[in-house]
């Protein structure tokens, strides 16, 4: 009964890796850590990769943030009349595939 206990008190007995069965090799089975850590490290790993991604997309559309519309704005206002509209669905400010009868706020006279 002692030397239980002593083994407890000295970590070698009870789940810290350090006890090794006869023929159990330590690299046959992960540890708990190690095993801990997998489970606590790859959804992070793929929650950071989510967001990512949402940030790359968020970058290449800023049609909301321009409010764009496929529409033409007050006064009859279009993307072919802008300076920054380039043919034939262009644009210098607003990301991706606009329309010449669109127009965002960011309308300036050609
Ligand atoms: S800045 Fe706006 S209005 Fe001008 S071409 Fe681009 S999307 Fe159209």
């Amino acid at each position: 009964m002692s030397s239980l206990y002593a083994e407890k008190r000295s970590g070698r007995g009870v789940g810290h890796g350090a006890s090794k069965s006869p023929g159990m090799e330590a690299s046959d089975k992960p540890t708990r850590r190690e095993a801990l850590k997998r489970i606590v490290i790859l959804p992070a790993l793929a929650g950071s990769f989510a967001l990512g991604a949402a940030a790359v997309a968020q970058a290449s559309d800023n049609k909301k943030q321009f409010h764009y519309q496929d529409k033409p704005g007050p006064g009859g206002k279009n993307c072919a009349r802008c300076r920054s509209f380039r043919a034939p669905s262009g644009c210098t400010i607003v990301t991706g595939k606009i329309s010449p009868d669109g127009f965002c706020i960011a309308w300036a006279k050609r």
